[in-house]
């Protein structure tokens, strides 16, 4: 069964353990949220993409929930005491994949290329490609101004309520080579349990990848970021609330309007599913604790489509 996945960082990463768990490495293709990417020290960093490289390498590091396992901080120390930039943690094993991706993108390279040829380094079979090589930027909109997407987030903690959201350059961008032709192909359409605003929103910003999605002719399912409500860990519980109203599963399904067929909600969230119209639920365990938990809630979305 060939499987896409739209996914954002740290949590899509996750689950996308859980799908190449569940089907064949190479029948899945991972596209991934550039909305993140930023230039630090000069270098160009693709946190979403590089989360998802690292989990499904086995490099990244499970307790601090980001990053690479092993991580020293060397090269920022010596930042630090030249009074450099280091507001975004850089960690001396990241900054090599940085390095290498900023210089072949200044070489002219397309990012899809240099990530692809990252991956095969890390020894990853399943196909990542990012959203666009196309420049893609979130901005947040909020009472104290509007931030790019790295400054709200680690700079000011995401503590700022988010009244608006822009995803600069999506008007024109095209998705990157392989994106659309792997939508045509799939038998099944997945969206992660990312940040629905600011992870999958951004993908589906390039209106060629949102077209595709709204005219597929297979099942497309959504995982719930929440349970019991409640964002696992960052700001989607709060974002829900303030930008769609609400944090139940109907508004959740709301910021997926006419794209998916099914929306994958925890069972703690099983008892208030009213609103959610033709989205057919599907109850199941959604905290992704170990690899058996990932799977498992890999097949119950892969349960979507009749073997
Ligand atoms: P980021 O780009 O690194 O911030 O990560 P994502 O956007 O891909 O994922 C963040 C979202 O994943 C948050 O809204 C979390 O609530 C959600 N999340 C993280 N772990 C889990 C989990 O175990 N189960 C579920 N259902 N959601 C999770
Ligand atoms: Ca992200």
């Amino acid at each position: 069964m060939r499987v896409v996945v739209l996914s954002g960082g740290v949590g899509g990463a996750r689950f996308v353990q859980g799908v190449v768990g569940a089907v064949p490495a190479d029948d899945v293709t991972v596209v991934g949220n550039v909305g993140d990417d930023v230039e630090v020290l000069g270098l160009h960093v693709s946190p979403d993409l590089d989360s998802i490289l690292y989990a499904l390498a086995g490099l990244n590091d499970e307790e601090r929930g980001w990053g690479r396992a092993g991580e020293t901080w060397r090269v920022l120390e010596t930042v630090a005491a030249l009074n450099g930039e280091t507001w975004f943690r850089l960690g001396d094993l990241d900054l090599g994949v940085h390095l290498v991706r900023t210089q072949a993108l200044r070489a002219g390279e397309p990012l899809s290329r240099v990530i692809a040829r990252i991956a095969d380094e890390l020894g990853v079979g399943t196909r990542l490609l990012p959203a666009t090589d196309d420049r893609l930027r979130t901005w947040i909109g909020t009472g104290a101004g509007e931030f790019p997407f790295q400054e709200w987030f680690v700079s000011r903690g995401h503590r700022d309520e988010v009244d608006a959201l822009r995803f600069e350059g999506a008007e024109t961008a095209a998705p990157a080579p392989g994106v659309l032709e792997a939508l045509a192909q799939a038998d099944l359409l997945l969206l992660a349990p990312s940040n629905p605003y600011v992870s999958i929103a951004p993908i589906l910003a390039v209106g060629e990848i949102r077209a595709a999605v709204a005219a597929r002719t297979v099942p497309c399912v959504a995982v719930s970021p929440l349970i019991a409500g409640r964002a696992v860990k960052g700001p989607a519980d709060r974002m829900l609330a303030r930008l769609a109203g609400g944090t139940s599963p109907a508004h959740v399904a709301r910021c997926y309007e006419g794209l998916i067929d099914a929306l994958v909600v925890d069972e703690a969230d099983a008892g208030d599913l009213d609103g959610l119209g033709d989205v057919r639920p599907i109850v199941a365990r959604t905290l992704m604790v170990d690899g058996d938990a990932r799977r498992r809630l890999a097949e119950a979305a892969l349960g979507a489509v009749p073997a």
